[in-house]
């Protein structure tokens, strides 16, 4: 059982996640079998009650836990499949030390953060480390943080627990470039790595991100003031990708110092699939603009898997995918063709493509922009809510149904043709009772998405509550709406196309969720290939 344990300081949003992915990524390269966990020191139970302006995507793995959305990048970067489990909450901690205080199992003992909840935190960390060689811990936020002392005194107690051998300590931190003198400052690092020692951890890793290379004398200082080796002071220098990243950090020799730390033996990584997904990505051979019609568009973290499905299935094309934000709420007024009409002049309309989300606002900015796709023959890849408005679309201006609409967005609509199915109506809870993981589904032969998939049976994840009403599929399908995957039991819609068209699929689920580097979405490549082609 080897540990890496991730903190971060100076500030936040210094890239803990990416650098966490990373180095997973090149101990996998090694051939070590690598887990990772996100701890999030605040108190809800999950991520999935959250809005996007809090946190960001909401990231949901296999098993249906609604998570941080450093999740989906460790799945990404070591292209594994994560648990709810491998995302740990103060409120999950609490929750289960609490729930387990009401049912006496601490009779007569004084329940307290150490040691109970600290046992709680080390019990789940070895735990979620059994069948792997390294577990790769991530603290969230910034050491000094009131929330994430519990966390930190429990990794601290686990080299104890585990062997010194066994843990690893890394610190994330921000070494800042005056301009004007030109120098790149370490005090806020020297403070910071302080603050971590006055809670017992001493680094054996720094990683320094900064925005211009650092000098010898730089590291010398770092390494005297901090005491860590000077090879082990490594930097983290901004990059155009992130999936240059670990081989930025393979250079500066950070695979070989962990796995020497660790005493896992030296081991050669294979990083030739990475290299040449990462040059593809530098170096692709053409460029196209996909618009995205979001209700955040000015916040990009809320759409991280749909972005980085995209670059993915970029890549596997050789090309460049820029993306055009459109607020979808700015597409609700007349002269929402207009704009879309300057956009295509602009070449800004190579796709369009309409991603998930909750609430009324900008829903019928997102419906003309479905409308100018079918009707332009614009390619067109709805997700989930982009699915639902594809099919309100379809059935007011194809099938007639006026003033059709999802039960979510008007309650009273004459044509409820989206709508909560009888599983959903009674749940009054909001926290995980969505339709939530992966769920299979049976695409029909000779449709796009079964030759984009090559074969009938395949599995998304979901986050969703309402479904495509059944009752409305037999005039969708009369007036030229293809189903082309459903539930196995045929009663959920989980994919829909118009055939004749360049491209127009929408699916109920979030494919993006499952988008590799190295083996992207089928949705998302077929999207790409049919935008430039
Ligand atoms: N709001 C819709 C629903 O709950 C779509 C959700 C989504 O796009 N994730 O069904």
């Amino acid at each position: 059982m080897k540990f890496i344990f991730v903190t971060g300081g100076v500030v936040s949003s210094l890239g803990k996640g990416t650098a966490v992915s990373s180095i997973g990524m090149l101990l996998k390269a090694r051939g070590f079998k690598v887990n990772a966990v996100k701890i999030d020191p605040y108190l809800q139970v999950d991520a999935g009650t959250m809005s996007p302006y809090e946190h960001g995507e909401v990231f949901v793995t296999k098993d249906g836990g609604e998570t941080d959305l450093d999740i989906g990048n460790y799945e990404r970067f070591i292209d594994c499949e994560l648990s709810a489990e491998n995302s740990i909450t103060t409120g999950k901690i609490y929750w289960s030390v609490l729930n387990r205080e009401r049912h006496g199992d601490y009779l007569g003992k004084t329940v307290q953060i150490i040691p109970h909840i600290t046992d709680e935190i080390k019990k789940r960390l070895f735990e979620l480390s059994k069948g792997f060689d390294v577990t790769i811990v991530e603290i969230g936020g910034t050491v000094g943080d009131i929330e994430g002392l519990p966390f930190l005194e429990a990794i601290r107690q686990m080299k104890k627990d585990a062997g010194k051998d066994n843990i690893l300590y890394i610190h994330l931190s921000l070494l800042p470039y005056l301009k004007t003198s030109k120098e790149i400052k370490t005090k806020p690092t020297q403070h910071s790595v302080k603050e971590l020692r006055g809670i017992g951890i001493q680094p054996d890793i720094l990683l320094c991100r900064t925005e211009v290379p650092i000098t010898e004398q730089v590291k010398d200082k770092l390494s005297l003031f901090c005491d860590v080796e000077k090879r082990a002071v490594i930097q983290g220098i901004n990059v155009k990708s992130i999936y240059e990243i670990p081989l930025i950090f393979e250079k500066e020799g950070l695979g070989d110092i962990i796995t020497e730390k660790l005493h896992l033996g030296k081991k050669v990584p294979d990083l030739k699939n990475w290299q040449d997904f990462a040059n593809r990505i530098l170096f692709p051979e053409r460029e196209i603009t996909i618009s995205v019609i979001a209700k955040y568009p000015k916040l990009k973290d809320a759409y991280t898997s749909v972005i980085q499905s995209l670059i993915h299935a970029g890549a596997s094309n050789n090309t460049r995918v820029k993306l055009n934000w459109v607020d979808s709420k700015e597409l609700e007024d007349k002269n929402c063709n207009e704009i879309l009409n300057n956009f295509r002049n602009e070449k800004k309309l190579s796709g369009i493509l309409v991603p998930g989300g909750f609430g009324k606002r900008g829903i019928e900015g997102k419906i003309n922009a479905i409308r100018y796709a079918r009707e332009n023959n614009i390619p067109f890849l709805g997700l989930c809510l982009g699915l639902q408005c594809a099919v309100i679309e379809f059935a007011r201006n194809v099938c007639n149904l006026k003033d059709a609409n999802s039960t979510e967005f008007d309650e009273k609509t004459s044509y409820p043709v989206i709508d909560l199915m009888p599983e959903q109506k009674n749940i009054k809870d909001k926290g995980g009772t969505m339709r939530l993981g992966e769920y299979p589904a049976h695409l029909k032969k000779g449709t796009v998405v079964f030759s984009l998939y090559g074969r009938s049976n395949i599995s998304e994840r979901h986050r969703h509550r309402y479904e495509v009403n059944p009752k409305y599929v037999p005039v969708l399908e009369d007036n030229g709406l293809t189903v082309s995957g459903t539930s196995p039991d045929g009663r959920l819609v989980e994919f829909i196309e118009i055939t004749n068209h360049k491209f127009f699929v929408a699916t109920q689920a979030h494919p993006e969720f499952k988008s590799r580097p190295n083996h992207c979405s089928p949705l998302f490549e077929g999207f790409i290939k049919k935008s430039y082609s």
